[in-house]
C-alpha cells in the first residue's frame, strides 16, 4: 500500500485549491477508488472527501427539468418520488446496478467516473494501455469476452461500466463541474471519450474539476414507454454484458420519437441518433425495430471472445423497444431488474 494524506473538505473552494495540486484525488463513496487503491491501480498522494460539500441535494430545476446533485446517492436517486416518476428508465438503470449496499455509498458523481471492469487493468501484473500509456493492450487478443464492440481503438477496447450512465445518456443530460477556473457545463455525449490514441483518459474532466451536480431536461413523454434491459452472467451483482436504455414517445399508434442508447459495447454509452430518427411516424414493431438496431450497431465488431455481442446487442435492442411500446409499468413487472 502506498501511504496517501487524508483530509475532510467542508468549503468548497478551499477543496478546489487542494485538488488543483497535483496527484490529490477526491473521494466520495471510495466504493471504486478504494478497490483500485487497494489493488495498485491508482495511487493518489492526498484524498480529499468531498462527502461535506453538500452537493447532495435532488431538486428540481426552474426549467421544469430534475437536478440530481454529485454526492447524492445512488440509492436516493433511484428512488426519489421526482426520478420514480419523471425519469423512471434512470431509476431502473440505477437499481440494476451492483447492490443495495454498494447503491447506499455510491454517489452520483463517482458512478460517472467509475473505472472501467477490464481485468488487466485490475492486473498490474500485465501490461495496459489505460493503466500504463505504450504498455500494450493484452485484452485484443486475450479475454476479452467483456469487452467493446464499437468504438474501439488498436490501443483500448475496454467497456465503460456504469448503468446509470447509459439512462442519463439516453436522458440528454448535462455534467456540471466547477474548478478554481470557474464553472462549466458538459453535455452528457462528451463527458466520456472513446479510447483513441489516449486510453488512460476516460473522460472530459480536466485536472483539479470537480463535479457538482447533473441536469436533465424536463422529461417530456417518454416517461409513459420506457425500459432499462441489462443482460448480464447472473441475475444480481454483476456489471452487462450489454444493456439498452429504451424510451419511446407514441402517439396514435405511432412512433414520435425515440432514445436507444447501449452499455456494455463501448468505452461509453453508445448511442446513434441517426437510429432514434429512423423510427420517427413508423409503427413499433419489429421490422422498424430491427432496422434502428442494425443502425446502431453499424461498424461492430468483434474480438473473438465477445463476438456473441453482436447478435445479443441486436436482439437487446428489438426487445427493449417492445417492451417500451408495451409501457413501462409493464417493463417494471416484467425485468424486475432491481438487484438484491
Ligand atoms: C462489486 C461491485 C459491483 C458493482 N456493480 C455495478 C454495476 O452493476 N453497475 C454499475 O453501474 N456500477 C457498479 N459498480 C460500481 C459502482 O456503481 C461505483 O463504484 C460507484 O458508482 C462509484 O461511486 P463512488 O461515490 O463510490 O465513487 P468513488 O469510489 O468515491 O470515486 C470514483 C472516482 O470518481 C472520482 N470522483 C468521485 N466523485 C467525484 C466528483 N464529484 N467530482 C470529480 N471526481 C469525483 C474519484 O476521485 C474516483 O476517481 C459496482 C461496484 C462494485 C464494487
Ligand atoms: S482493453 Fe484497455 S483497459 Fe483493457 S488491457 Fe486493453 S488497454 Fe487496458
Amino acid at each position: 500500500m502506498n501511504p496517501f494524506t487524508f483530509t475532510q473538505a467542508s468549503d468548497v473552494d478551499a477543496a478546489l485549491a487542494r485538488l488543483a495540486m497535483p496527484g490529490v484525488r477526491p473521494i466520495a463513496g471510495g466504493t471504486n477508488l478504494l478497490d483500485l487503491m487497494k489493488e495498485g491501480v491508482m495511487h493518489p498522494g492526498e484524498l480529499v472527501d468531498i462527502n461535506g460539500l453538500g452537493f447532495d441535494r435532488i431538486e428540481q430545476d426552474a426549467g421544469g427539468g430534475l437536478r440530481l446533485g454529485a454526492l447524492a446517492r445512488n440509492a436516493d436517486t433511484a428512488y426519489h418520488p421526482l426520478v420514480r416518476e419523471r425519469y423512471p428508465l434512470l431509476s431502473a438503470a440505477i437499481l440494476a446496478g451492483a447492490s443495495p449496499q454498494l447503491r447506499n455509498m455510491a454517489t452520483n458523481g463517482g458512478n460517472l467516473l467509475q473505472r472501467t471492469r477490464c481485468y488487466y487493468f485490475y492486473d498490474v501484473g500485465t501490461p495496459c494501455n489505460k493503466r500504463e500509456p505504450g504498455s500494450g493492450c493484452p485484452a485484443k487478443e486475450g479475454l476479452n469476452r467483456l469487452h467493446a464492440i464499437l468504438g474501439t481503438s488498436e490501443h483500448c477496447i475496454a467497456t465503460h461500466p456504469s448503468d446509470m450512465c447509459v439512462a442519463l445518456r439516453a436522458l440528454d443530460a448535462v455534467v456540471h463541474v466547477r474548478s478554481q477556473g470557474g464553472a462549466r457545463e458538459i453535455p452528457f455525449a462528451d463527458f466520456h471519450r472513446l479510447p483513441g490514441e489516449h486510453p488512460e483518459r476516460d473522460n472530459t474532466l480536466e485536472a483539479g474539476e470537480l463535479v457538482t451536480h447533473i441536469t436533465l431536461p424536463e422529461a417530456g413523454r417518454f416517461a409513459a414507454h420506457s425500459t432499462y434491459l441489462k443482460v448480464r452472467e447472473r441475475l444480481s451483482y454483476a456489471f452487462a454484458l450489454v444493456s439498452v436504455a429504451a424510451a419511446l414517445d407514441l402517439d396514435g399508434g405511432k412512433i414520435r420519437a425515440a432514445r436507444i442508447a447501449l452499455g456494455g459495447v463501448a468505452h461509453k454509452p453508445w448511442r446513434v441518433e441517426e437510429a432514434e430518427a429512423s423510427l420517427e411516424g413508423k409503427a413499433p414493431g419489429a421490422d422498424a425495430f430491427g432496422a434502428a438496431a442494425d443502425i446502431v450497431l453499424r461498424g461492430a465488431k468483434g474480438y473473438g471472445q465477445n463476438d456473441y455481442k453482436l447478435t445479443l446487442a441486436r436482439n437487446a435492442i428489438e426487445q427493449a423497444l417492445s417492451t417500451a411500446t408495451r409501457g413501462t409499468e409493464y417493463a417494471k413487472g416484467e425485468h424486475r431488474g432491481e438487484q438484491q
